[in-house]
């Protein structure tokens, strides 16, 4: 996953800091070095590094550190801040119009994952109850007015496009038309999705320059493949110089990305990083929390997000519902069923695991992690009779035989389902009382 190897390498340059006691000079510049390297084997852009480096050397040389009870943590903390601040500090939001709409231009690359974004972002906002209107500007490539065709159709929203058929169209006048059309149809919010070209070029350059000259955007959004490495630094400023753009929007962070992008990219053009886009599904996009990714490199964990995303995913009543139900015990398996929905509904179960601290180091049996296994465990509960359901103690060998013919299962998938159902209400049990479930790995930093 992105940032995997670069948090592989802090997280260890820390557990080698951690058994010293106090650090003396060529201990930090030690440290330094290696930090130094892992972030250009990640793809930083120079300049940054040198500048990153210098301060984290800087500061764990001095008093903060020295007088420090823990100098080893407070070096991490120290990287922790710097991190934040080259990912831009505070997270930025959305700014809207005064008077709606309020219009939201998108620029990149093709590939970049513009379209998609532009759907995603539909999608979030209708959620919020906007009224989003996306308008498809990009009339270079044959597909695209199609393919925002259907991501506005499955984000649920309107979409602007020029007739069919006629010709090869203007899109600054289709985008001026766009924000006209949803000012008359009360759309409050309009999304421009522009062409982009495989590699950066004049023309596409100026046709994105007139376009933001012609509807005066609230935000110029730039989006941004987190996986084109040492190239984010050249594209991000060639857009800069041709568009400049409000924010950054940064794409497919789920895939195998160094990350390097994601770390120039804000502290290289002043811009903001608002969001983060992790995966071809409407669902997965995430406000982008500098703090939270700084979190999430050093292995700190992400509890914030998953909290986000869990509150989402469950109903508040539900939720309540549940604690009741453990806490009473009358906790069954059809209510494990239930559960299991829900996080689907959450989306990825890596991805989720994922953000817990202290992840990294259980790497492989994230990489292990199978989300059939969800699929598998409802097939199984759903082959068993209610009364089964709600009291697992009647599964005689007989009845377990029935029900893995019944779900294609084997006799010790069925016996393993059940077993793990008991440990995992007798953790939730634990959970619902205050404590802390005892998952192996998870020891404090
Ligand atoms: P555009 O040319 O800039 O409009 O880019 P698209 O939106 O068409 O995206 C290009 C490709 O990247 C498509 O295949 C998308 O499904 C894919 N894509 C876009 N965003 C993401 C993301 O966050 N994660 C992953 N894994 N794929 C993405």
């Amino acid at each position: 996953a992105t940032f995997g190897t670069l948090s592989d390498r802090l997280t260890e340059t820390f557990r080698n800091l951690r058994t010293k006691g106090k650090l003396s000079a060529s201990d930090v510049d030690g440290t330094v070095r290696e930090i130094r390297r892992a972030l250009l084997d990640a793809d930083v852009a120079l300049p940054v590094v040198k500048d990153f480096t210098a301060k984290v050397r800087e500061r764990a040389l001095g008093d903060e550190v020295n007088k420090a009870l823990n100098p080893a943590q407070q070096v991490v903390q120290i990287v922790n801040e710097e991190l934040i601040a080259i990912l831009g500090g505070e997270q930025r939001r959305l700014e809207f119009a005064k008077n709606p709409p309020t219009v939201i231009m998108l620029a990149g690359l093709q590939g970049s994952g513009k379209t998609t974004f532009a759907g995603k972002l539909a999608k979030q906002l209708q959620g919020e109850g906007h009224t989003p209107l996306l308008v498809a500007a990009d009339l270079q490539r044959p597909n695209a007015v199609t393919q925002l065709t259907v991501v506005a159709e499955q984000a649920g929203a309107t979409i602007f496009a020029p007739e069919p058929g006629n010709g090869v169209g203007d899109p600054v006048r289709v985008a001026r038309d766009g924000v006209e059309h949803a000012r008359r149809q009360q759309h409050d919010i309009v999304i421009i999705d522009t062409a982009g070209r495989l590699g950066v070029d004049a023309e596409l350059m100026k046709q994105a320059a007139d376009i933001r000259k012609a509807v005066d955007p609230d935000e110029v959004l730039f989006v941004i493949d987190a996986m084109i490495g040492q190239d984010a630094v050249n594209t991000a400023k060639a857009f800069q110089d041709g568009v400049d753009f409000t924010g950054v929007v940064l794409s497919k962070l789920d895939g195998d990305a160094r990350g390097g992008a994601a770390l120039s990219v804000a502290s290289i053009t002043g811009r903001p990083i608002m969001f983060a886009s992790t995966g071809e599904r409407l669902e997965d996009l995430e406000p982008f929390h500098p703090d939270r990714m700084a979190s999430r490199i050093l292995d700190l964990g992400d509890i914030l997000t998953l909290i986000e995303q869990a509150q989402q995913a469950f109903d508040e009543a539900e939720a309540l519902k549940v604690a009741e139900k453990l806490a009473t015990e009358t906790f069954t398996l059809e209510d494990f069923l239930e559960q299991m929905q829900q996080l689907k509904k959450m989306g990825s179960m890596k991805k989720m695991l994922g953000m817990l601290p202290g992840m990294g180091q259980m790497k492989q049996q994230l990489e292990d992690f199978d989300e059939r296994e969800i699929d598998r465990t409802e097939a199984i509960i759903r082959s068993m009779t209610p009364g089964e359901r709600r009291n697992p103690k009647v599964l005689n060998g007989s009845r377990r035989l029935r029900i893995a013919r019944g779900s294609g299962m084997t006799v010790t998938d069925v016996n393993q389902l059940v077993q793990r159902f008991e440990q995992a209400a007798k953790m939730m049990k634990t959970v619902a009382r205050g404590g802390t479930p005892n998952i192996p790995g998870m020891g404090p930093m």
